[in-house]
């Protein structure tokens, strides 16, 4: 009998071993995803030329396929973020890095932060002036400093330190907003009524970016970066640089960025709540960010948008304003580009 069992485990095991491996279906590779946005605000069609559509559709897209190439190559979702965000900074046409909007006193100041969701570590700057990228000032904030945030001279130092590149403030400026800070200092000596002038305020700001990914890990991240407002004054700091507020990210629930007008972001800490209501209320993340963008934040009277990815690849792009600039990439490389709200 002996020989005869073994015959035949010998036979199983050189079956097994010359037949081919089953192929690879894709629905069995975990999921990646990336989801990105570059401002919500009063985005309308008849504001816009085909020409100035087409070139944000287009940055967009090349941001979200450097990040998408990233994670598909088995890069962590930190990498992802930060390359795809590096794309809409140097790009002029997004408040962010080149491009960013003016304070009162005609400078730049530049916030940003970013989260790791696998370790719940997070970074952010505040009120930079001369660091290129942000958002990766915001990233050695969390792997070179015992702290969490820095804020003014202080950031730009320590990312010159880090090796940061650092340029000329010169560099952020563009002729665009130059003159949106011109157009809103005259709204403000005209005598317009406090609902007229916040209407306008409203209408001056948009086009700060942020990014959501899930890597093959299984891993979440989220950053965003900004210029803030258009003629901030006293050194005001927005939602963006606010961990809870514009950024969260944790392998539990979601990573979300947020876009809009951050004095309403940070009071109700919409970036956290969105995933504290899917991990106490189990909400899925349409869901979450449907109450919070939809009921919350526009009870208080706010507006903007948030992009959003889970742990299982599902995304999130919420809005209450006519627009948002957004682009999201799945595990298959389906590329969507989207900018007003009805499409
Ligand atoms: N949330 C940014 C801020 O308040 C602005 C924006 O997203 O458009 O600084």
């Amino acid at each position: 009998m002996r020989p005869r069992i073994f015959g035949i485990f010998a036979s199983f095991l050189l079956l097994t071993a010359c037949s081919p491996a089953p192929e690879q279906k894709n629905s069995a590779s975990p999921p990646i995803g990336i989801v990105i946005h570059g401002g919500a605000g009063t985005i309308l069609r008849e504001n816009m030329t085909p020409e100035i559509e087409a070139a944000y559709r287009e940055t967009l897209a090349e941001a979200i396929r450097v990040g998408y190439t990233l994670l598909k190559n088995g890069a962590s979702s930190q990498e992802a973020v930060e390359k795809t965000i590096h794309v809409m900074e140097d790009s002029p046409l997004f408040n962010a890095g080149k491009g960013a909007v003016l304070t009162a006193d005609e400078t730049i100041e530049l916030d940003a932060s970013f989260m790791n969701g696998a370790t719940l570590d997070a970074g952010a700057i505040s009120g930079v002036k001369k660091v290129k990228h942000p958002i990766s000032a915001a990233i050695k904030v969390m792997e070179n400093s015992p702290h969490v945030m820095l804020s003014g001279q202080g950031a730009d130092q320590f990312a010159s330190e880090q090796g940061l590149e650092i340029v000329e403030p010169s560099y952020f400026f563009t002729e665009r907003r130059i003159n949106s800070l011109k157009r809103v200092k005259e709204a403000e000596e005209q005598t317009l009524s406090s609902a007229q002038t916040s209407l306008y305020l409203r209408n001056q700001r948009y086009g700060t970016v942020g990014c959501v990914a899930l890597d093959a890990k299984g891993n979440l991240a989220a950053g965003t970066s900004t210029g803030g407002m258009t003629n901030k004054k006293w050194n005001r700091i927005g939602d963006a640089p606010i961990i809870g507020a514009g950024t969260y990210a944790n392998n539990a629930t979601c990573a979300i960025s947020a876009t809009g007008w951050g004095e309403y972001f940070i009071r109700s800490v919409v970036a956290h709540d969105i995933s504290a209501l899917m991990e106490y209320k189990g909400l899925s993340i349409q869901e979450a960010s449907r109450i919070v963008i939809h009921e919350k934040v526009a009870a208080l009277g706010g507006d903007g948008g948030i992009v959003g990815i889970d742990n299982r690849g599902n995304i999130a792009m919420e809005m209450n304003t006519p627009g948002m600039y957004r682009a999201h990439m799945d595990s298959e490389g389906t590329l969507t580009v989207k900018i007003f709200q009805d499409e």
